[in-house]
């Protein structure tokens, strides 16, 4: 592992390298590190900032909106003077002006059926941070067929979930928690339904810190766990996940092995 860094990088970094847990060492898993961030919105926004500035070497967005000025109640990586900007490209802008020393490889693109796969396998670790159950499976599909570990958040109104998924590793995945995605309008998105901004900062934030743990492979993975935070009564409470033995993704029995059938599905990518 390459622990050459330049007297700038130790200072940039001296407060992780300080960690016991995280040192030299830490530091250059995060540098060599390949993490895709689907959706530029209300949880990527923290994300992206928090992994640029946490020096993880190489981040891939993928986000096909432009920035909207219904957009900046939540989400910072973006700014009043870049609407109509793509989010992808805004967002990198953000992430440059914050560490200039990490690679930004913006996917200016709708994840579909097609592209998934081929995005996905070029990075070790993806986020989920999109605003639709459509995506958010094909992105859970997709990430257990390329044994990807996917940290998945998602916010509504007042409250957060967050969890690590790994079926590759004996983890449950996506489909294990939710086995089908509900039907078009029976769940509200947050265009629908309202989000209070500071919860998507919250959330992305939580989901950052756990890529970084994953990536440094500390402490307990949210693996096989499912974090539920009510923003209004300020209650986080974490409820088990096990591997459904009958799972159509992860089990002996699936069902699903490529991407086909979200080939039919035409549904908005958009962001929280
Ligand atoms: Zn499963």
């Amino acid at each position: 592992m390459d622990l050459d860094f330049s007297e700038d990088e130790i200072r940039r970094y001296s407060r992780h390298i300080l960690l016991a847990d995280v040192g030299g060492i830490g530091q250059a898993k995060l540098k060599a590190a390949k993490v895709l961030v689907i959706g530029a919105g209300g949880l990527g926004s923290p994300l992206v900032l928090y992994l640029a500035a946490a020096g993880i070497g190489t981040i891939g967005i993928v986000d096909d909106d432009v920035v909207e000025l219904s957009n900046l109640q939540r989400q910072v990586a973006h700014t009043t003077a870049r609407i109509g900007v793509p989010k992808v490209a805004s967002a990198a802008e953000a992430a440059h002006a914050l560490n200039p020393g990490v690679t930004i490889e913006p996917h200016a693109t709708r994840l579909t059926a097609d592209n998934a796969l081929d995005l996905i396998r070029r990075y070790d670790l993806v986020c989920d941070g999109t605003d639709n159950f459509a995506t958010r499976f094909l992105v859970a599909d997709a990430c257990a067929l390329a044994r990807r570990t996917l940290v998945s958040a998602a916010v509504l109104r007042f409250e957060g979930q967050l969890s690590v998924f790994k079926p590759h590793e004996g983890g449950p995945c996506y489909r294990c928690l939710y086995a089908e995605a509900p039907p078009p309008g029976a769940v509200p998105t947050c265009s629908e339904a309202g989000v209070l901004g500071a919860v998507t900062g919250v959330m992305g934030t939580l989901q950052a810190t756990e890529v970084l743990k994953e990536i440094l492979g500390i402490g307990e993975s949210l693996c096989g766990r499912l974090l539920i935070w009510d923003a209004l009564a300020t209650r986080f409470r974490t409820v088990k996940l096990r591997p459904d033995p009958h799972c159509a993704l992860c089990s002996p029995e699936a069902t699903i092995h490529d991407l086909s059938a979200h080939r039919d599905v035409a549904a908005p990518v958009c962001a929280v």
